[in-house]
This record gives structure tokens, C-alpha cells and sequence, in this order.
């Protein structure tokens, strides 16, 4: 009998560790070769949606998300004004990446797998047997990513989202009474400010005034403020002549608290077809085949919907169209939320 064939993944984020995981409990060889350590603040809303029961139990991610928060309801705020509140068709998960990242590390390395942090990998190189689970890519991008966790921050309902000049920005509650707040915004290249300061200088430039005065109120946690720049939705990662999964697949716009769901659901698509070529039962381009055109008939339809809505989220003239339709009862938000997601 030969030995089983050993996988590598490139980047020990969401999508990288749960494959790494639902690998390792079916016995799998598998390394993951991760740049950063555990734990760590990431730019992120924060909140899942979309995440079903199914790729839960198949990745072995229920102990990990026993505790996260549920979110049921979210409200819609234009400039500081109340425009919708809407009932989520299925709770939102709520967890902190600080906590949630770390826990799938530990679960991973508990299974037998080897997590090599601290190390970098050239991602120029596509061997048989390796996975790139790298993140968003790196392109131009005129959008930059900030939050920070604050205490002391009441939330209206049990999330919040904001729209701005040029921006969107979520407010959800994480553990020990923490609101993660995070933002996509259009770079202003006027603003310059602090790295604890900087969100709440953006959201006073949007048009965000009343949602700076009440992080202004509330105690900032300092060491979670966190920026990353040039955010961008590039699809070249769905090309099919490497294993992408998660963002570096295809990153959906945030919005859509999509993001995360899509991670855990490019692991679970590439599962089967990497655990048959382990076994040497499938050619490495036949596996390869069959997990981008999972991913791409899993994954089409929301990101185009997403890619098509998203204007609307942060240019003025099209957030004031969405608005109207959202006050007068207008947007169809329960078929729009199962499009996206
Ligand atoms: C502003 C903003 C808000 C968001 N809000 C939400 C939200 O509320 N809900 C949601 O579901 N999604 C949200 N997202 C999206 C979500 O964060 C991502 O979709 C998710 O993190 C994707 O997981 P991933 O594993 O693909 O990538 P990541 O989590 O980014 O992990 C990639 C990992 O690869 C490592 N890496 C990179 N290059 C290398 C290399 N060469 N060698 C070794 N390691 C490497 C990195 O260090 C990183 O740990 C948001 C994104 C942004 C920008």
C-alpha cells in the first residue's frame, strides 16, 4: 500500500484552517504554512452570515462556534438616520476573528496537524498537493478596511449598518461585551490620524458624525484597531489553474457578511475531491477541475448579485434610490438576502 499523498496549504486563515481541520479528521497528511501568528485582530465585521448547519458538522466547526453570539435582527442607518429594520431570514453568528482564527489554529493542531507559523511562503510556485488559501488579493484598490472593538457602546439592535459618503460600516457585539465596528471606505488621502483614532476621523468625513460622537463616548480598545488597505474585489482567483479557496478564490463584498461562510464553504466544496486524490484515487488536474467548478456554481450567483449591489451600499446618489426603497417598504431584502448568500 503507498502512502497517502500529503496537502499543503498556503495561509492559516479561515479557509486554510478548516480545510486543514476537515482534512485531519479524515486522516489526512496536511501542513498549513501561515505568515502571521494566533491570535490576532483582523480587519472583519465580525458576523457570518449564511453559514449552514451542513458544512458546520462536515468541517468539525461546532465546538468553535458553540458560544458565538446570534444575531437575528439588523437596522439600517443612511447619515445617522434610521431608515429599515429588518429581521434576518437565519441568525447571523457573531465571534471575534481574535478569538475564532485561534480556536480553529488550536483544533487543527489538537487533530495531528503541523501549523507552521511565522512562515511565508512564495506563492509563485503551484506543486501538486498545494492549496492557496492567501486571502484577498493584492491588486490596486482605492478601498481601505478599519475596526476596532469598543466597550461601553450601546447598540440600537443587535446589528448595525451604517451607510456614508463612500462608505459602509458595521456594528456588531463580540465576547466580553465588546462591539466590533468596522468599515470599508474609499481612502481619503487627507486623513491622516493614529491607529486608534483613524476609524472614528473617517466616519466624521462620511457624513458618520453621530456614530463618531458615540464611539467618542465609549472605551476604545486600543490594541484591536486594525487597518488594511487597498481591499479589493478582483476575481482572477477563480481562473481554475490553482487550488483558490476563500477570498483568494473570490472575495464578495463585506456588506453581505458573506465573506467568512464563503471560507468554510470553499473548504468543505474542496474536501472530497483533495481527500480522493490523497488516496491517489484522482488525477491532481481532476481534483483541481472538480473544486473550481464546485466553487464557481456555489459561489456565481451571490457574487454577482453582491458585485451589482454593492454601488448601492456607497455612492450617494445610488445609496439615496436604496433608501427610498428601503422606507417605503420597497426592496425585496428576504429574496435579495437569499441571492446573496
Ligand atoms: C472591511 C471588511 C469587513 C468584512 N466583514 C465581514 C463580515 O462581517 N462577515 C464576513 O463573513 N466576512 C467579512 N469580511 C470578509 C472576510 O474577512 C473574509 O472573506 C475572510 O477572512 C476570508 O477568509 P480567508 O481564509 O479566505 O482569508 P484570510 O482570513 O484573509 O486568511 C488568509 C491568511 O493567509 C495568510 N497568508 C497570506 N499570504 C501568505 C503566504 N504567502 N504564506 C503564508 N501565509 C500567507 C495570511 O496571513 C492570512 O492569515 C470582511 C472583509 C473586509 C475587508
Amino acid at each position: 500500500m503507498t502512502a497517502p499523498r500529503p496537502v499543503e496549504i498556503v495561509g492559516g486563515g479561515l479557509a486554510g484552517l478548516a480545510l486543514g481541520l476537515g482534512l485531519r479528521r479524515a486522516g489526512a497528511d496536511v501542513t498549513i504554512f501561515e505568515a502571521g501568528v494566533y491570535p490576532r485582530h483582523r480587519v472583519c465585521g465580525e458576523f457570518i452570515a449564511g453559514l449552514g448547519e451542513t458544512t458546520i458538522a462536515r468541517l468539525g466547526l461546532a465546538p468553535l462556534l458553540a458560544d458565538a453570539g446570534r444575531l437575528s435582527e439588523v437596522e439600517w442607518f443612511f447619515r445617522g438616520r434610521a431608515i429599515r429594520r429588518q429581521r434576518l431570514p437565519a441568525p447571523a453568528l457573531a465571534l471575534s476573528r481574535h478569538t475564532l482564527d485561534a480556536r480553529l489554529a488550536e483544533a487543527f493542531s489538537a487533530a495531528g496537524g503541523r501549523l507552521l507559523t511565522g512562515t511565508r511562503v512564495d506563492t509563485g510556485d503551484a506543486p501538486e498537493g498545494r492549496v492557496f488559501s492567501t486571502g484577498r488579493r493584492r491588486t490596486p484598490s482605492p478601498w481601505l478596511g478599519l475596526k476596532l472593538h469598543a466597550r461601553g457602546l450601546r447598540l440600537t439592535r443587535e446589528l448595525e449598518l451604517h451607510l456614508g459618503d463612500g462608505t459602509y460600516v458595521g456594528l456588531c457585539p463580540v465576547e466580553d461585551g465588546r462591539v466590533n465596528v468596522c468599515g470599508l471606505f474609499r481612502q481619503r488621502p487627507g486623513i491622516t490620524a493614529a491607529r486608534e483614532t483613524i476609524l472614528a476621523a473617517y466616519l466624521r468625513a462620511t457624513g458618520l458624525d453621530a456614530l463618531a460622537a458615540r464611539l467618542a463616548d465609549a472605551e476604545v480598545c486600543t490594541e484591536s484597531c486594525s487597518a488594511v488597505a487597498g481591499v479589493s474585489f478582483d476575481r482572477s482567483g477563480s481562473a481554475g489553474d490553482r487550488m483558490n479557496l476563500g477570498d483568494t478564490f473570490a472575495m464578495i463584498p463585506p456588506f453581505t457578511g458573506n465573506g467568512m461562510a464563503m471560507a468554510f464553504q470553499s473548504a468543505e466544496t474542496a474536501l472530497d475531491p483533495l481527500l480522493a486524490w490523497t488516496r491517489g484515487e484522482t488525477p491532481w488536474d481532476d481534483a483541481l477541475q472538480l473544486v473550481g467548478d464546485g466553487l464557481q456554481r456555489r459561489f456565481r450567483w451571490r457574487l454577482a448579485t453582491a458585485d451589482v449591489l454593492h454601488p448601492f451600499l456607497h455612492a450617494p446618489p445610488r445609496q439615496r434610490w436604496l433608501t427610498a426603497a428601503a422606507r417605503t417598504g420597497m426592496l425585496p431584502l428576504r429574496p435579495l438576502y437569499h441571492l446573496l448568500h
